[in-house]
């Protein structure tokens, strides 16, 4: 027999947070989980009145939950928001076309807006082709560089005043840790707080979900029947943050609060006063934030566009010098930027499609990629 739960002390307990370590039926985990993320908007003053907020919805779990608690509090608490489902297609085969049905599937279901931008579209490369030419590693450099700007891209055409993504306590706390080893104070700074403030992209940012334990999600959609897609992308398996997540997942089971103090860690951190940060400008090539002449997803396009697909990854200042004074670099320099073998024949354009919705057509523009889009 399940002990009682121990907030209404009436239902059989059905689970035990994993945050608190409280045994709690069903109704009661639902209605704290929903409250605690209600609260975590009030004192974040996530959103305004009349705010149209663009959720960025994955089919996943967390942004899964994040459109259903969104739409709920909004109704029950009378947050007085326009919401609208904001997807991006990378273009990775037998992933995100799967995850996207998912995402319609909840369109359909809630009756929301759903918009979809997809790398295809706004840069004439899909993951699929980058991964082909780029080779197993450092495919999530991209796809992060150019998932930011999309969104922050679908967000602008759609006239959102916010973006809301799903990132969890885990996903932060994995992202500090990155960060701190990697030395990137300026992430560091920006990385770890629910919002609102901008951060690094064009259009304001929050997290609801910022301090939800993962395995709380997992349980909220559990219980709430909510339907998702959960097959892990194809490329993941050589990101860098899988090594974050594992060695995470071993400070958790020797120490369940890491997670939640990672995450207090990456908002109290304070920088020395005296340090540099990069100062915030506008592309030379697409109008978008940037902090050199180029912002990142533009140099990565530019490799890619070459035949040189590692040239904005890593550190080949040098060869990018050569190459911007007109300079020829040897068999061996292309080589070490990727280029594809003597005699390997070039590869297929892509087709790139309209910038549309699943709803209504933008318009038909003919698209290049971020440059045409207006900003
Ligand atoms: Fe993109 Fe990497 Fe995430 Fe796959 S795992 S969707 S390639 S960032
Ligand atoms: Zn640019």
């Amino acid at each position: 027999m399940p002990a009682p739960c121990s907030a209404c002390g009436a239902s059989p307990a059905a689970l035990r947070r994993p945050k608190t370590g409280h045994a709690l039926c069903r109704a009661c985990f639902l209605a704290a989980f929903e409250e605690e993320t209600h609260q975590a908007i009030v004192a974040g003053r996530l959103f305004r009145p009349g705010e149209t907020v663009a959720i960025g919805a994955s089919g996943g779990k967390d942004s899964t939950v994040l459109a259903h608690l969104l739409q709920l509090l909004d109704q029950r608490h009378g947050y007085g928001l326009r919401l609208l489902l904001l997807s991006v297609d990378e273009g990775i085969a037998g992933y995100r076309d799967a995850s996207l049905a998912a995402v319609r599937r909840h369109q359909r279901r809630s009756g929301l807006p759903l918009h979809v931008v997809s790398y295809c579209q706004l840069y004439g490369w899909s993951m699929d082709r980058i991964a082909r030419h780029l080779g197993p590693r450092n495919n999530c450099t991209f796809c992060g560089v150019f998932r930011r700007q999309a969104l922050d891209r679908g967000a602008l055409l759609m006239g959102a005043d916010k973006i809301a993504t799903g990132h969890n306590a885990d996903d932060v706390a994995e992202t500090v840790l990155m960060n701190f080893l990697r030395g990137d104070v300026g992430r560091l700074r920006r990385g770890a707080g629910t919002g609102p403030a901008g951060g690094e992209g064009a259009v304001p940012r929050c997290k609801p979900l910022r301090h939800a334990y993962e395995k709380e999600i997992v349980l909220y959609a559990y219980f709430q029947g909510l339907d998702y897609f959960s097959t892990e992308c194809v490329y993941a398996p050589q990101a860098y943050r899988g090594y974050a997540r594992a060695l995470l997942k071993d400070l958790e089971a020797a120490r369940p609060s890491a997670v939640a103090d990672l995450g207090h860690s990456g908002e109290r951190l304070s920088l020395r006063s005296d340090l540099r940060m990069p100062a915030r400008g506008t592309c030379q090539r697409c109008g978008y934030v940037a902090s050199q002449p180029l912002c990142k997803a533009c140099v990565l396009l530019e490799g890619l566009d070459r035949g040189l697909p590692k040239l904005g990854i890593g550190k080949h200042r040098r060869l990018r010098d050569k190459l911007r004074d007109g300079q020829p670099l040897t068999q061996e320099e292309r080589r070490r930027l990727g280029a594809p073998a003597e005699g390997e024949p070039p590869e297929e354009q892509e087709p790139r499609g309209e910038l549309g919705t699943d709803e209504e057509p933008w318009g038909r523009r003919e698209l290049r990629g971020p440059q045409d889009l207006d900003f």
